[in-house]
């Protein structure tokens, strides 16, 4: 593993820094969604970072996509923003790119690399969170098509994307099988429901969605009939690592603010930054961001080799959303009384941090998976 960074990395993430405080950050939308911030981040052609130049991509590494991704969190204040963009890459359009046909690329990727086509994936649905497997959604094979009835709850970008990445079970019984379809919002018998209100992340809106009678074009299946499993533990690898790599250039971001307020702030004549209980608090953000780094490093390496790295996302995913919202809770008691204050934005942060413990698997269960595999290996 080489943790070298290159020129062309460095000068990638300078001009990354500088396109998203230029326009990424209006005040204006840091609650609800704006097309034209999406169509900025689609026109400096970060959407298709990863994916080959005959799709209109950069064709770069999963190394510079996460030096990259960090820089965005790091420079957009814009948390649901970045969770648009993330939902639509690492989730459906990186999903396409990887196991759909030369039909299914053909017929998406340009248009979603280019920003004119949002993605989204539906898995979760109201019976069935955590316990993901038990879906009810269904698809039969009707002629040349498959028909989709069910519905599924808190999809990101419900009510902006045009193509989903759906899960459905295509055979029931003792042993379910599942196949991963892709269905856009024009299919006859999809409807998005209404916006959902969430406490945070309000510039990424979600929404059930629903099929009745759904016809999706026999085409339209990703990967294998009935081989839905690889595509979804993929999947789940996706965004365990990417959805949560912006979330380390954030805390950088904020540990930058404390310690200026650190360095500025008096109470007793000292710079509070003198007192262990704030300066502790700083070293702990910097441990934090150091470790994720590292972490997020060696897992970008395993997806350049095109290894599965089910164990070091899990770990990531962890440790990071909880030192997120650890590093949003202290910048808060840092700032005191103006903390606390909307004037400061931490409240805002934090709204957003909370939600990473709960999407893309809760924090429970990635202890979980963490406690099965470790019991099962030694030394
Ligand atoms: C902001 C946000 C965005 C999301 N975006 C999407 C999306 O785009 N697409 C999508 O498909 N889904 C999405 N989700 C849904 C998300 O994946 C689920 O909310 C999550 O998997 C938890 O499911 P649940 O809400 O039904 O909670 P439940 O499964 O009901 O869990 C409730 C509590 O019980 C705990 N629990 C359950 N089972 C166990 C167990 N075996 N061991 C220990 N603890 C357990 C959980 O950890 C949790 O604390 C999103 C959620 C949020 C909050």
């Amino acid at each position: 593993m080489n943790l070298e960074i290159t020129k062309e990395q460095k000068d990638l993430r300078k001009e990354v820094i500088n396109m998203a405080r230029h326009n990424l950050n209006n005040d204006e939308y840091l609650e609800k969604y704006s097309s034209e911030m999406f169509d900025k981040i689609a026109e400096f052609g970060l959407l298709g970072i990863t994916i080959g130049e005959e799709y209109g991509g950069l064709n770069e590494s999963y190394l510079t996509a996460a030096i990259v991704f960090e820089a965005l969190g790091y420079a957009c204040k814009n948390n649901g923003l970045i969770f648009v963009v993330n939902n639509h890459i690492w989730v459906s359009q990186n999903l396409i790119y990887l196991y759909g046909s030369k039909e299914l690329k053909d017929k998406y990727l340009l248009e979603m690399v280019e920003g004119k086509k949002i993605g989204a994936i539906a898995i979760t649905e109201a019976e069935s969170g955590t316990d993901a497997l038990s879906m009810r959604t269904v698809a039969k094979y009707e002629g040349d098509y498959y028909v989709l009835n069910g519905s599924k709850m808190f999809i990101s970008n419900g009510p902006i994307a045009d193509v989903f990445v759906v899960y459905a079970v295509t055979e029931d019984g003792p042993k379910k099988k599942y196949t991963a379809f892709i269905v856009e919002k024009s299919f006859e018998g999809f409807k998005a429901g209404p916006d959902i209100e969430k406490m945070g992340l309000g510039a990424c809106p979600t929404c059930e969605i629903i099929f009745n009678n759904c016809k999706v074009p026999k085409e339209n299946v990703l990967g294998s009939y009935n081989k839905a499993g690889l595509i979804m533990t993929q999947a789940l690898e996706w965004e365990r690592c990417y959805e949560f790599v912006p979330h380390i250039g954030v805390m950088q971001r904020i540990m930058e603010q404390c310690i200026e307020h650190a360095n500025t702030r008096k109470q007793f004549g000292k710079n509070i930054g003198e007192y262990q209980s704030i300066s502790h608090r700083i070293a702990e953000m910097k441990t934090a961001i150091e470790m994720s780094r590292l972490m997020m490093y060696k897992i970008a390496c395993i997806k350049d080799a095109k290894k599965s790295a089910y164990l070091e996302t899990s770990i990531f995913k962890l440790f990071v959303s909880e030192n997120y919202i650890k590093t949003c809770r202290d910048a808060m008691q840092i700032f005191g009384g103006y903390g606390y204050s909307k004037e400061y934005d931490f409240e805002r942060e934090l709204r957003d941090a909370l939600a990473c413990s709960i999407y893309s698997g809760t924090n429970e269960m990635q202890k979980n998976t963490i406690y099965s595999i470790a019991s099962m290996s030694v030394f």
